[in-house]
């Protein structure tokens, strides 16, 4: 649970491909809403997670509560990090 760490979309950016959807397993966006990502359980986005960040094609996605350094990869293979550790 986290109550300071949780996804925000950058709707300018972001293409509705649904990958941050198909990816996260824990709830955070509106399945019903897919591809179109709708954060509606940001308290069960895993702390420190950026499962969703990584693969998010065109860097549409920041966290709330960032403080790793992290930048949205656009795409890029950063990590093959998973959802969620
Ligand atoms: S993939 Fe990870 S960072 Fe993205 S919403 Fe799900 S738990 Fe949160
Ligand atoms: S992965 Fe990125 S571009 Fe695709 S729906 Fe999610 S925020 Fe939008």
């Amino acid at each position: 649970m986290a109550k300071t760490w949780y996804p925000v979309i950058d709707y300018v950016l972001c293409t509705e491909c649904g990958t941050c959807i198909a990816n996260c397993s824990h709830g955070v966006y509106d399945a019903k809403k897919a591809p179109s990502p709708s954060v509606i359980h940001p308290l069960g986005c895993v702390d420190h997670c950026h499962g969703c960040g990584n693969r998010c094609p065109v860097g549409a996605i920041t966290y709330v509560g960032e403080n790793t350094g992290w930048t949205p990869p656009n795409g890029t293979p950063a990590a093959n990090e998973g959802c969620c550790s």
